[in-house]
């Protein structure tokens, strides 16, 4: 065995949660309690996003792919409608339009924000298009304001996948706040996590009964038992998810300040290195990074630099793969390589480095030495 002094041997997790004692006192309060599911937490985590997010109405689910599909079918989004989305994202933004047998219109996106390109937007307007789903990528805003300025021009609802943005703000605005419906997610290594889970946000009160109901088998608001309205689902969050998310919400200062923390140490160790470019808040914008992907020069071989970096024990990610491109939906619309050009040579350069409220500046460091090996550049 080496020594440790000379190569840090122990692998650096590409993210980490953070719980306290306070997460495991609040599950534990569930775990005694005879209320496991439909109980107090999932309320209480409700208002505390939607007090977040400056919204009317939160509703708990189970991942944020179901408050995604439960968006679209509150909408009434149906086979043969179109909506505009982005390639570059996580496939769930387009699934929960294909689960409905709605066709996703891929618009390509800007190089800065890495959101859909309100432009293009406009421009692939049909008789056909009924909604438009823009997603906040890594945690930056797209430009919302302007997407939200297309949509009300054209009568088009818009469903905002801010499921890699709470905490993140455009003028004062938080994430979450545009859409007739926005949601956010809470995978473990989203910036708050609830295990599995998500909420819907909304300030019309029809949707959220809408989403209420759908979430809970299509029973009615007054919650009769064996009663059910409508096609419904069980997309509901157990209690001892919502009592998880409802200390990480009272701890989301701190975690966002450890995340600030990281991506700073991230600033100071890469800032000088001309091959790199690295993330950075547009004009305006508050950004609580979810990832931190750098983009490499195209001199630099992305994919032999992730090589090196493992060997090194350094994992990173190639950060979206375009979605365009993936074989299922390449082969059930017929996409090719450069119909989306600027999310192609994005996604081909970028690379997201471990990262969570809590990497050390240790940790940071042998990222940043390993990087520099790995390209054999200083
Ligand atoms: C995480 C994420 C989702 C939802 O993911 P779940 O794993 O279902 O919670 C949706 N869209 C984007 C862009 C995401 O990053």
């Amino acid at each position: 065995m080496s020594s440790p002094a000379a190569r840090p041997s122990q692998a650096i997790p590409m993210a980490r949660p953070s719980i306290s004692q306070r997460e495991i006192d609040l599950v534990t309060q569930v775990l005694r309690s005879d209320v496991l599911a439909l109980g107090s937490f999932a309320t209480r985590f409700e208002a505390a996003v939607a007090g977040a997010a400056q919204r009317a109405h939160a509703v708990a689910c189970s991942s944020g792919t179901a408050g995604l599909h439960l968006s679209v079918r509150a909408l009434g989004l149906r086979e043969g409608d179109e909506v505009i989305t982005t390639p570059f994202s996580f496939v769930a933004s387009t699934n929960c339009l294909l689960y409905e047998r709605v066709v996703p219109r891929f618009v390509d996106i800007e190089e800065d924000s890495l959101g859909l390109d309100p432009a293009l937007a406009d421009a692939a307007a049909s008789s056909r298009t009924r909604a438009i789903l823009p997603v906040h990528v890594f945690g930056r805003p797209c430009r919302i304001q302007a997407i939200a300025g297309v949509a009300a021009g054209r009568g088009w609802r818009m469903v905002e996948d801010a499921c890699e943005g709470l905490g993140s703000s455009v003028n004062g605005r938080p994430l979450g706040s545009f859409g007739d419906l926005a949601t956010f997610a809470f995978y473990p290594n989203k910036q708050i996590t609830t295990g599995e889970g998500g909420v819907v946000v909304t300030d019309d009160p029809e949707l959220d009964g809408l989403v209420r109901s759908l979430r809970n088998q299509g029973r009615d608001a007054d919650g009769t038992w064996l009663r059910h309205v409508r096609l419904g689902y069980n997309y509901r969050l157990d209690e001892m998810s919502a009592a998880l998310g409802v200390a990480q919400m009272e701890r989301r200062a701190e975690l966002q300040a450890g995340r600030a923390r990281v991506a700073s140490a991230y600033e100071r160790a890469l800032g000088d290195i001309e091959w790199i470019r690295l993330p950075q808040a547009g004009e305006g914008e508050v950004v609580d990074w979810f990832v931190y992907v750098i983009r490499l020069d195209r001199a630099v071989s992305r994919d032999r630099v992730m090589q090196r970096l493992a060997e090194r024990g350094v994992p990173s990610r190639p950060y979206f793969s375009p979605l365009h491109l993936q074989p299922f939906l390449a082969s059930e619309f017929g996409f090719r390589p450069g119909d989306f050009p600027v999310a192609e040579r994005v996604a081909a350069s970028t690379l997201a480095l471990p990262f969570s409220s809590r990497h050390t500046e240790a940790e940071v460091g042998r990222v940043a030495d390993a990087l520099r090996e790995a390209v054999g550049r200083r």
